[in-house]
């Protein structure tokens, strides 16, 4: 399992990541988003914005995680940024 306990859903669909890296960023890098709040592993660039594998419809990244706070992955999209 990932380190993300808390319960991740598209909110369009409601289909729940399985943990396989269905997300490719621009410089060419296929990971899961939800391991890193959107940041990509290869260039660093952070993606706000999400598609769902599923129903290919784009969600704000925040909109993703149903238990947490938005203001909870602000911080840890600071402290992303912060360790860079
Ligand atoms: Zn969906
Ligand atoms: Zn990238």
């Amino acid at each position: 399992m990932s380190v993300n306990e808390e319960k991740i859903a598209c909110p369009k669909c409601s289909w729940e990541p399985d943990g396989h890296a269905y997300w490719t960023c621009s410089c060419g890098i296929s990971w899961n988003t939800f391991e890193t709040y959107g940041k990509c592993p290869g260039c660093g660039k952070i993606w706000r914005d999400t598609q769902c594998p599923e129903c290919a419809k784009w969600s704000p990244h925040v909109d993703w995680y149903v238990d947490l706070p938005a203001i909870e992955l602000e911080k840890v999209e600071k402290a992303t940024i912060a360790q860079t």
